[in-house]
């Protein structure tokens, strides 16, 4: 503000001083020009009044008249404006002194007579009151024609009183013009300031404004062309600069969101990162399997299944100290190493199966693949355990299965020819003994009776072994009571026997109520009171023996325990197998084949958890039964009908069976035909009556099967029996469908045969099949 106002003041008081000179000298110079003027006009009539009073007096000069020169003086200074007039003869004497104003006294009388030319000159003298007077004096020569010399002077003495009083007038205007000149000067200056500050004051305010940031702030376009060029370029920059400051905010604006948008990346990554590592280790550390890196062949990372597997810590594993190979047998050890070494190396190597022991000292089977990679920046092999214990556990028993399928199906066949020999043998002995020989023959026959009824159980049990499929008269069976019947059955074994002995034999038995399983309760029972004998012949110290049954999920589950000797791998990898028996003489090695046979009809399942000298533990599980069928009635023994004697036909491919089917038939009074092939059979039953057929079930020719449906056809209601090898994996309700009246089994007794063929002719005879 200070600034501007001295800029707009100097300018003012500069152009102030400038006009009020030039005015001063102008007046000056006019004052000056006038006074010349004026003097000059003063001269001139001073001349010409010098001359007129010369012209007057020049007769009397010539004359020396003085009184007329007085009086010509006198009548000259009566003019108004003239102070005084002299004149002085040719001697320059004066001749004649006149005042208009009384002064005469105090005029300077002296004279030098000049030159020919008037002149002019100031006279300062004294006046009346003693006060200055300045008088323009004129002398004016008066010349007579003819004479060189001037006859006399003229002096006009003209006051400078008039002269000063116009001049002092003119003074006056003028200086009254100049005031007026320079106040309209001040005031222009003042406009004219005004005009040049202001947009420079705009410019400053502009200039201010946008420096402040109002860089909208324009400055209008006016004025001279200077200020204007000024305004436009101010414009012209402010419009710049705002354009520079709006490109600056955009590219502000544009860093902070590519800043933003940078830190949104870089927090995405991050985050993807830590979700990506979260993902790993995941990965790595809740691996069913052991992840192990190994460099330099040591251990150098391992993940939390490793440890938990092999009961050592990871700081431990990894500290340098741990010897990885020690985890693993003597036969595997080399192996690992080795092939670490290789994968360490890059080479590749094919995954290996190798064996450890786990924490709890378990044999484990580990399947140990591996590969190269960079840790640390430096080669290392990366290697995976993958637990194939159960694996294998369950490959070894889908193979055990398999063994013991084909050897059921072995036993099955041999079953069936033993049964065919042992019905030759025992139904001829029976025979024999019926004729009544002397006692000592008698005991003989006795002796081979029961060596054939011995044969006919084994024959039972191997088939009990093969029969896989399942038997229709399965019931409701409450396991538990069939485990407690089994206790019960055994107790003189592992009670009073083992005290004989004195040993003790605890037993505990626990059974929680669970629901009723599909079988047959007598062969349930016969699956335990084997699994408890077992087990009391593992323990000859005696000791604990533990059975148990409960319900688990859809399964019925029973447990036979015992603290007994235990098996080595090769034992338990055979305990199923018929006829293996490591009792020697003392045991058949039937137990667990029937055992297993049954479990497996039962759509049972079988496992054994044994240890040497740590005891046996077989656990059984069996569905539980959705739909209960009706119990079964046990046959009832059909009341002994009178025998009729009647016509039977024997088919059999077995000669000696045939024959003595046919023996003892005929025996009890019957009329019996044999046929030794089927067809032949067939043959005779469409020529002949029968009241019975007895077929063999297994021939080469035809099955029994086909000759009850061909003699069903050729004769309605003629009763067929049947006769097998097979054991009991002959479904009977079958046999009733297809029309057979009864199965008698090889190797029967005599008095079965006798009862059955009665009964299937009173049958025939009572009207029908049934
Ligand atoms: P056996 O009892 O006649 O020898 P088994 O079939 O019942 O035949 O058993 C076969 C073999 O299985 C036995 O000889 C025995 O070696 C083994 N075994 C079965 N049960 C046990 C058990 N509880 N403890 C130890 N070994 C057993
Ligand atoms: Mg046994």
């Amino acid at each position: 503000m200070l600034e501007r106002w001295r800029l707009e003041h100097s300018f003012e008081l500069s152009t102030t001083l400038l006009v009020l000179f030039m005015i001063s000298t102008t007046i000056g110079v006019v004052h000056t020009r006038m006074a010349a003027g004026m003097r000059r006009t003063f001269e001139a009539r001073g001349i010409s009044i010098g001359r007129s009073i010369g012209a007057v007096a020049t007769p009397s000069l010539l004359s020396y008249n003085y009184p007329a020169l007085q009086a010509a003086a006198e009548g000259a200074a009566a003019d108004d404006g003239l102070d005084y007039v002299v004149i002085h003869d040719k001697e320059g004497v004066v001749a004649g002194i006149a005042s208009g104003s009384g002064l005469e006294e105090m005029i300077p009388k002296s004279l030098s007579l000049g030159p020919r030319e008037p002149s002019s000159h100031d006279v300062r003298f004294e006046g009346l009151r003693g006060q200055e007077v300045r008088v323009l004096e004129v002398v004016v020569p008066v010349l007579v024609e003819g004479v060189e010399e001037p006859w006399g002077v003229v002096r006009v003495g003209l006051s400078h009183a008039p002269m000063l009083a116009e001049l002092r007038r003119l003074d006056f205007d003028l200086l009254v013009l100049g005031v007026m000149l320079a106040a309209a000067a001040v005031l222009a200056a003042r406009v004219l300031a005004r005009r040049i500050t202001a947009p420079l004051r705009r410019l400053a305010e502009g200039t201010e404004a946008v420096s402040s940031g109002d860089l909208d702030h324009r400055i209008p376009v006016q004025g001279a062309r200077e200020l204007a060029d000024l305004a436009r370029a101010f414009n012209a920059m402010a419009e710049r600069v705002r354009a520079k400051a709006r490109e600056a905010a955009e590219f502000q604006k544009a860093l902070e969101e590519l800043n933003a948008s940078l830190e949104q990346q870089v927090l995405e990554r991050t985050l993807a990162l830590r979700e990506s590592e979260a993902q790993y280790k995941t990965l790595v550390e809740h691996s069913p399997d052991s992840i192990l890196i190994v460099q330099d062949g040591r251990l150098r990372f391992v993940n939390p299944t490793f440890t938990e597997t092999f009961g050592v810590e990871a700081e431990e594993a990894t500290s340098g100290r741990f010897d990885l190979t020690t985890a693993f047998n003597t036969s595997s050890a080399a192996l690992v190493r080795s092939r670490i070494a290789q994968w360490e190396r890059g080479e590749p190597a094919a995954p290996v199966e190798v064996l450890g022991q786990d924490a709890s000292g378990r044999q484990r089977c580990f399947e140990l693949r591996g590969s190269r990679i960079e840790y640390q920046g430096r080669s290392a092999a990366e290697c995976l355990l993958v637990d194939m214990t159960e694996a294998r556990r369950l490959r070894e028993r889908l193979a055990e299965t398999e063994k013991l399928r084909a050897l059921g199906e072995l036993a099955g066949g041999v079953a069936h020819d033993f049964n065919n020999l042992l019905g030759a043998i025992l139904g001829r002995t029976q025979l024999l003994r019926r004729r009544g020989f002397d006692p000592e023959v008698d005991r003989e026959l006795s002796v081979i009776e029961k060596a054939a009824l011995d044969g006919r159980e084994t024959v039972r049990r191997i088939q009990e072994f093969s029969r896989v499929r399942r038997d229709r008269r399965f019931g409701p069976v409450d396991l538990a009571e069939v485990v407690k019947d089994a206790v019960e059955i055994t107790r003189g074994r592992w009670k009073a026997e083992a005290e004989q002995r004195n040993v003790a034999i605890q037993v505990e038995l626990d059974t929680a109520e669970a629901p009723p399983i599909l079988g047959s309760a007598a062969e349930l029972r016969e699956v335990f009171t084997n699994l408890i004998l077992n087990a009391v012949d593992a323990m000859p110290q005696g000791g604990r023996l533990r059975l148990r049954c409960r319900r688990q999920g859809d399964r019925v589950v029973a447990e036979v325990e015992d603290t007994g000797v235990g098996m080595t791998e090769e034992i338990r990898r055979h305990v199923f197998d018929p006829f293996f028996s490591t009792k020697g003489s003392r045991g058949m090695g039937l137990g667990m084949s029937v055992v297993y046979g049954i479990v497996t009809r039962h759509e049972g399942r079988i496992e054994v958890d044994t240890a040497l000298g740590r005891g046996t533990r077989f656990r059984l599980d069996f569905p539980v039964a959705e739909e209960l069928p009706a119990p079964v009635e046990p046959d009832g023994e059909q009341a002994a009908a009178p025998v009729r004697p009647g016509r039977i036909l024997v088919i059999d491919d077995e000669p000696e069976v045939a024959a003595v089917v046919r023996d003892v038939l005929t025996l009890e009074g019957h009329e019996v035909d044999t046929a030794f092939r089927a067809n032949d059979g067939i043959r005779m039953v469409s020529v002949s009556p029968y009241d019975l057929v007895l077929t063999d079930l297994g021939m080469p020719d035809m099955s029994g099967w086909e000759v009850a449906e061909k003699v069903a056809d050729m004769r309605p209601g003629l009763p067929v029996a049947l006769i097998t090898g097979w054991g009991t994996s002959l479904d009977e309700d079958e046999a009733r469908r297809r029309g057979i009246v009864a199965v008698v089994h090889k190797p029967f007794e005599v008095d079965e045969l006798v009862r059955v063929a009665g009964a299937a002719l009173s049958r025939s005879a009572a009207g029908g099949t049934g």
